[in-house]
């Protein structure tokens, strides 16, 4: 982004988008959003093309377990469930690819994307579904030890922890929230905070002050995660005093906020003071029209694999109705039979077919 905040076309001199690859539909990222988007668009006839970006099946393959998507009655392995989400998408014929979308320029339709700062490709609608990246506290074994007791999503990995003591680090409503969610199965949650006060609002500090379960320990740092195959303590430090001890503990929620992945968006696409992107109410539109955006990238609220593949869909069908208005390219003309076409039911309001 240019410093005056509008966008910056530079990544696009000198490019000729004359033979640039022409698509209905360009999706962006390759989780349970991006992939259910293709999923439905691949359906509808809409070939769309899908570029993976660095981390292809999105949050979910840095996990292990995953107990709570409806569907897998015995749970199942984060990176398997996102390999099954690419066979799906693929077998309706999307074309998925590596690279990642460098720059965007949503100033005329088709929209002139470039890949991996050199491949020109031309798309009559974008959807975005480029996930937000949990933020953490870059300790020498944390990431070494993520789905092995490290974890940043309480609603998540929670439960596996039962009558087990937590430590969660953190100091916003969020970082209560989940230390609350926690307390449903540890038998004891201790709330590290480098300082002597929360940034919690008011009535998430005296519920979470009032929980027998939790236990605060101001004023502290954690050094280092302890642990060979699974966390079995906390290095932790007194910042007043300066001394040093051992936490033990068997599970550590890290709770000190998320960053979606939007800078790539920054002046074209209106979003909030953290980066995630608006669409309008019960819907993926953006303030662009043909640029829609899904998942985490859009959602702070939930932030479930389940949500993201759910906004993924309605992205997917958006861009389809509204392909289906301004008209597809080569003829291709959307299929609602496939999916969730909408018909009039008795009561005058709208069915969803299988
Ligand atoms: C450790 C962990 C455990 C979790 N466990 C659970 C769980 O048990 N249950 C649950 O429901 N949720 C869980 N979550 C949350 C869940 O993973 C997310 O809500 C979900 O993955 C969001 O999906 P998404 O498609 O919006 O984005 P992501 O999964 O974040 O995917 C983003 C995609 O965008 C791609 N991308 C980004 N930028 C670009 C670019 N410029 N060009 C091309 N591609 C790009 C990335 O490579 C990636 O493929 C967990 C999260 C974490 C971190």
């Amino acid at each position: 982004m240019n410093t005056n905040g509008t966008p910056d076309l530079s990544a696009f001199d000198g490019i000729d988008f004359d033979e640039a690859e022409r698509r209905n539909v360009v999706i962006i990222g390759t989780g349970p959003a991006g992939l259910t988007a293709a999923l439905y668009a691949a359906r509808a006839n809409l070939e769309p093309l899908v570029f993976e970006g660095t981390q292809p099946g999105g949050q979910l393959v840095t996990t292990t377990d995953v107990e709570n998507y409806p569907g897998y009655a015995d749970g199942v392995l984060g990176p398997e469930m996102m390999e099954d989400f690419r066979k799906q998408a693929e077998r309706f014929g999307t074309d998925l690819r590596h690279g990642s979308v460098t720059a965007v320029d949503f100033s005329e339709r088709p929209f002139r994307l470039m890949v991996d700062h050199e491949t020109p490709i031309l798309a009559d609608t974008v959807i975005i579904s480029t996930g937000a990246s949990a933020k953490y506290l870059g300790l020498k074994n944390e990431q070494r030890l993520l789905g092995r007791g490290v974890s940043a999503c309480a609603t998540c990995d929670g439960a596996f922890f039962r009558d087990e003591h937590l430590a969660i680090v953190g100091g916003g409503d969020t970082a209560m929230e989940e230390a609350l969610f926690l307390t449903r199965f540890a038998k004891k949650v201790s709330v590290l905070h480098r300082r002597d006060t929360l940034r919690a609002s008011q009535i998430m500090q005296e519920r979470a002050f009032a929980n027998d379960t939790i236990e605060f320990l101001w004023n502290t740092v954690v050094e280092d995660v302890l642990g060979e195959n699974a966390v079995e303590g906390l290095k932790i430090k007194n910042v007043e005093t300066g001394e040093t001890s051992t936490l033990d503990v068997t599970g550590f929620f890290v709770a000190i906020g998320h960053q979606p992945n939007t800078e790539l968006f920054k002046g074209w696409l209106d979003m909030d003071e953290t980066g995630y992107i608006q669409t309008l109410p019960d819907s993926t539109y953006t303030n662009i029209e043909g640029v829609f955006a899904c998942g985490d990238a859009q959602d702070h609220v939930y932030r479930q694999a389940v949500t993201a593949a759910g906004t993924g869909c309605m992205a997917a069908i958006d861009a389809e109705r509204w392909l289906a208005e301004h008209g597809a390219i080569d003829g291709v003309r959307t299929q609602t039979e496939y999916h969730a076409a909408p018909a009039e039911d008795s009561d005058g309001g709208m069915a969803v077919q299988g």
